[in-house]
């Protein structure tokens, strides 16, 4: 049994400018979430990394504006986290193409196999995809420790209600990193 970290869709669209659904309070999340994963790499913890991963004509796209299309630059971590992570074997991926990460992936099976003590979060968006993995994340009752200031939404509202919701109704830890 090990811990894990658990970061959520860290990629152009959502944390970059010019991304489709980028938010500026992307520029407090980044360092952030890059500081806790060059801290975690130093203690060798397996490392999963989400990513939102659309086709081109996705339902999806009739509530958000086109994001994430497969193998496309707006889809890519971004560049310094890629850089960071690059020789990084403890690393996996996950491919989603819900708010889920366990929606249509292997992730359930993954954590069977890894049987982790604790799942740290971090990434974005606070309100979507990170609230929508911790809520299911509860269902299988693991021990989640969710760093609210290395998450992020596009409204702070939403934000503080997201991180009050899987607080108090999911029952996942929430802490500072800083
Ligand atoms: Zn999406």
């Amino acid at each position: 049994m090990n811990d894990l970290l658990m970061v959520i869709d860290m990629q152009n669209d959502f944390v970059t400018k010019k991304g489709a659904l980028y938010f500026e309070k992307a520029e407090f999340v980044k360092p952030a979430v890059l500081d806790i994963v060059r801290d975690r790499i130093s203690k060798d913890y397996t490392i999963i990394f989400t990513k939102d991963w659309h086709d081109k004509d996705d339902l999806e796209f009739k509530r958000f504006p086109p994001h994430c299309v497969k193998n496309t630059y707006g889809s890519e971590l971004f560049d310094d986290l890629k850089e960071t992570i690059k020789d990084y074997e403890n690393s996996i991926f996950i491919l989603k193409r819900r708010f889920s990460a366990f929606f249509g992936t292997n992730l359930d099976e993954i954590l069977k196999k890894l049987s982790p003590f604790k799942i740290e979060i971090c990434g974005v968006d606070t309100n979507i995809c990170v609230m929508y993995t911790v809520e299911e994340l509860k269902n299988r009752d693991y021990d989640v420790l969710v760093y609210e200031d290395a998450t992020g939404t596009y409204d702070e509202k939403l934000h503080l209600f997201a991180i009050d919701q899987m607080k108090n109704v999911l029952g996942a830890r929430v802490e500072k990193w800083r």
